[in-house]
């Protein structure tokens, strides 16, 4: 991982190497048996160099501690390793440009079960038209792991009345065995 690490970090698949403070590759256990995959880095994460820290990074712990887990048991990382200016949704471009460094880093920790959270992973992992509030939480059995999709973080901060359905969802990893 250190050596893909190193790779990545002089990447210039894409214009987003020129705005980023700092490349967020991704951070965890690379033995884990599941992987939670995001969508980009935000201000908070380009500065410390961590996926998921600030709010969003805090409320998917606790999410994270209601099923016994915590960020040593999972790895997490993004699709795009470099922040979008402004936070801007990353383009397709964008995406199809960097998915390839997160795709080698599932190859080398070979989980089980890959954890969509937000549209834009589930898009890209599960269905391409996947909607979050029809889809969320089911359970796709493919190449040989387990998908599932569920709400970004910050989409549940800026709807607390969707937590109730996260918080089923992540429980539904509690059933299945690792
Ligand atoms: S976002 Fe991805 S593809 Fe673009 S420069 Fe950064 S690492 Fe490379």
């Amino acid at each position: 991982m250190r050596e893909l690490f190193k790779q990545c970090n002089a990447c210039k698949g894409c214009e987003l190497y020129r705005s980023r403070t700092n490349l967020v590759f991704g951070v965890g256990n690379e033995k884990a048996d599941i992987i939670f995959v995001g969508e980009a880095p935000g201000e908070q994460e380009d500065l410390l160099a961590e996926p998921f820290v600030g709010r969003s990074g805090k409320f998917l712990d606790e999410m994270l501690r209601e099923i016994g887990l915590t960020r040593e048991d999972i790895y997490i990382a993004n699709i795009i390793k470099c922040r979008p200016p402004q936070n801007r949704d990353p383009k397709p471009s964008e995406q199809d440009a960097c998915i390839h460094w997160l795709e080698k880093q599932i190859e080398i920790i070979d989980p089980k079960v890959i954890v969509c959270l937000g549209r834009i992973p589930a898009t890209r992992f599960i269905d391409k038209d996947f909607k979050v509030t029809k889809q969320h939480g089911e359970l796709i059995q493919k190449n040989g792991r387990i998908y599932m999709g569920t709400f970004h973080p910050a989409a549940i901060l800026r709807n607390m009345n969707n937590k109730i359905l996260m918080q089923g969802d992540l429980a539904k990893l509690k059933e299945i065995k690792l």
